[in-house]
């Protein structure tokens, strides 16, 4: 349920009409917007007399929320969320290109492909440390050596850096990394979920392989509802009958989520086709639909990467993204950075 305030109510009228709904046992959270402010209600709002809260002075409307997520819901927050990372913004007029190899695999490979796609304009550096691998005899990932390195990249070009965190136990090792990254296959992980709803930072948060738009934000509202609320969330294509790509993207996906949710939303065109030559197409298509931000895996030297070689770009094919990438993102008013 929403509470829509009037537009001249004051600080000591809100805060009397927070006490009278908390009395009733529900959690009220105040969102100043750009053209309303709101309480959002959370918990059993079923025995709120709809009637008594009208009757308050600073009360405009009151509007049942349906869906089951609501603190991502737009109906919530109105306005865009934009996140901070390291001063820059996720949402709103910035743009951000996220770009690194699926997996840190050594020094020179990071630093390398680092430095790389920052000359190109990425604007973030990823890199996977902890790596979910179909087979248990396939490169797991440098584990903790992993995002040292990843740490010393960020050193050596100041990119920020986005990695995967697979398991709580671990979760000590991501204090320095400025974007949590919650996997495709970990997406309903609930618990993994509550507990980073518990620390500040931001999470990116994947599309399961199979799941629905609706499962998916109520994972972004498992993680709200502890109190984080720097969520972006990642399409990353989805299981389909089609074999040609590794999944399908659902580019659909990208401005329904903006009309549902106000939280960011990431394209990643590297998972969703499996194949090179489909990144810049869906990058551009992308940024049309409305996203934010893109992630873009990118080899020092494909041919030689222990995962995800065949659709990972080289600097310079990723150069030449950029480049489309860039009058694309201006012509509807946006900035990359
Ligand atoms: C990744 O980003 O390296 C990755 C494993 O992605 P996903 O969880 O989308 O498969
Ligand atoms: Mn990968």
């Amino acid at each position: 349920m929403i509470v829509i305030l009037k537009q001249n109510s004051n600080k000591e009228q809100v805060e009397n009409l927070i006490n009278l709904l908390e009395q009733q046992g529900v959690t009220a959270t105040g969102i100043n917007g750009t053209h309303k402010n709101i309480l959002g209600l959370v918990g059993d709002t079923s025995s709120i007399d709809i009637e008594n809260i009208m009757a308050q002075d600073v009360v405009e409307t009151v509007q049942r929320v349906q869906e089951p997520y609501k603190k991502c819901n737009r109906k919530f927050h109105p306005d865009d969320t934009i996140i901070d990372v390291c001063g820059k913004k996720v949402g709103g007029k910035q743009f951000q290109v996220i770009a690194g190899p699926c997996s840190v695999e050594n020094e020179d490979q990071i630093i390398e492909t680092a430095e790389a796609v920052k000359a190109a304009g990425a604007t973030m550096l990823r890199g996977g440390a902890f790596k979910p691998r179909t087979s248990p005899y396939a490169f797991q990932g440098l584990h903790a050596e992993g995002i040292e390195l990843l740490l010393k990249a960020k050193a050596a070009t100041g990119l920020p850096i986005v990695t995967e965190i697979m398991s709580l136990e671990h979760l000590d090792l991501f204090a320095d990394v400025d974007i949590i990254q919650v996997g495709a296959r970990n997406m309903q992980n609930f618990e993994l979920l509550k507990h980073l709803g518990k620390c500040d930072k931001p999470i990116l948060l994947k599309r399961g392989l199979a799941n629905t738009i609706e499962e998916w934000l109520m994972s972004a509202e498992y993680i709200m509802a502890g109190g984080n609320n720097n969520v972006m969330l990642c399409e990353r294509g989805i299981r389909t009958f089609e074999t040609k790509t590794r999944n399908t993207l659902d580019i659909s996906a990208v401005p329904l989520l903006k009309q549902l949710s106000h939280l960011p939303v990431v394209v990643d065109p590297s998972h969703a086709t499996g194949l090179t030559s489909l990144v810049e197409p869906l990058s551009l298509a992308s940024v049309v639909c409305g996203a934010d931000a893109l992630i873009i895996e990118v080899h020092n030297c494909p041919s030689k990467a222990l995962s995800d070689g065949a659709q990972s770009l080289t600097p310079k094919q990723f150069s030449d993204v950029m480049a489309k990438l860039k009058p694309q993102v201006e012509f509807i008013g946006k900035t990359i950075g």
